[in-house]
């Protein structure tokens, strides 16, 4: 069965999926975006990555391209043509096609809207079983790491230092050692009964996975401190792991040279995935159509 993609208003088969070489996207890494979770047929934190595509499009100006119920029925409409139960739905927006020219483009330059998505297998995740390598690198991004801009230069090279180390991911360090978060996750230590992850202010991304690990945590007594930590703090956690949306949550056994613990997968990170998955499974789903 062919791959089917969406562009701008037409589902189309995957490798004929583009868009304009003047796309600002393409030109200007003028552009946002999300990635959603399709976990046994169920839209894993729908409304919450629709809320932070939202207030991604409002914090640059960037029109939306179509209304929250439009882009729902795109997005089920896709998931049907491709018969995906489990997947990785993508979805960018960005300011249009208009001739090259930095300042944003008259008013009525109608946005671009994409989507693809392709099966992911969530019962059968090595890293999620074994755990992760993760190494640290400089955080050589913008200062307004809160949005979700598709201008992932500083990620790509962080992951590619990361692969050749054989890591899964990199740590992203500020100028005072501080661990930021993951180059497309958030990062969590474990210490003597406290959890931990980096405030979620301009400096980081606001997870949607964090947010539910967050409520998840709340609910089951788990202390949580959101603030700053050092990489030595993270190093003597008892465990360590990483979360996003389809990765959920990955254990990290080992950062840089130094393996936590006795480098398996820690028993909070193995409860918290299962805590996420059976929050996953029962979420509300918000189903306006019935095919
Ligand atoms: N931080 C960064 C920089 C990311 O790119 C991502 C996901 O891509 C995350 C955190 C995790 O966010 P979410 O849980 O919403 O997938």
């Amino acid at each position: 069965m062919p791959r089917i993609s969406y562009v701008n208003g037409a589902y189309v088969p995957h490798q004929r999926a583009c868009v304009h070489i003047e796309d600002r996207g393409f030109v200007f890494a003028d552009g946002v975006y999300e990635v959603i979770g399709l976990i046994n047929g169920k839209y894993a934190d729908e409304c919450g990555h629709l809320d932070r595509l939202e207030r991604s499009m409002r914090e640059l100006q960037i029109n939306p391209p179509k209304t929250r119920d439009a882009i729902r029925f795109i997005m089920r409409e896709l998931v049907r043509r491709n018969r995906l139960q489990n997947a990785a739905i993508y979805l960018q927006v960005t300011r249009g096609t208009a001739k090259r020219d930095f300042k944003f483009p008259t008013a009525d330059t109608p946005s671009t809207l994409v989507m693809m998505c392709w099966p992911f297998n969530y019962d059968a995740n090595p890293n999620v079983q074994n755990g992760v390598k993760v190494c640290s690198v400089p955080d050589q991004r913008w200062a307004r790491r809160d949005i979700k801009t598709v201008a992932l230069l500083p990620q790509v090279l962080a992951k590619q230092k990361a692969a050749e180390q054989g890591c899964y991911e990199a740590l992203m360090l500020d100028g005072d050692g501080m661990i930021n978060e993951g180059g497309a996750s958030n990062f969590w230590i474990y210490k003597d009964g406290v959890l931990k992850t980096h405030q979620a202010d301009q400096s980081i991304l606001k997870g949607v996975t964090r947010t539910a690990v967050c409520d998840i945590a709340a609910k089951h007594n788990i202390k949580i401190v959101e603030g700053p930590f050092g990489l030595d703090e993270a190093i003597n956690a008892d465990e360590a792991f990483c979360t996003s949306a389809t990765a959920l949550i990955v254990p990290v056994v080992q950062i840089d040279d130094h393996v936590l613990g006795d480098g398996k997968p820690g028993p909070l990170a193995r409860k918290i995935y299962h805590y996420y998955r059976d929050y996953a499974d029962h979420e509300k789903q918000q189903l306006y159509w019935v095919y």
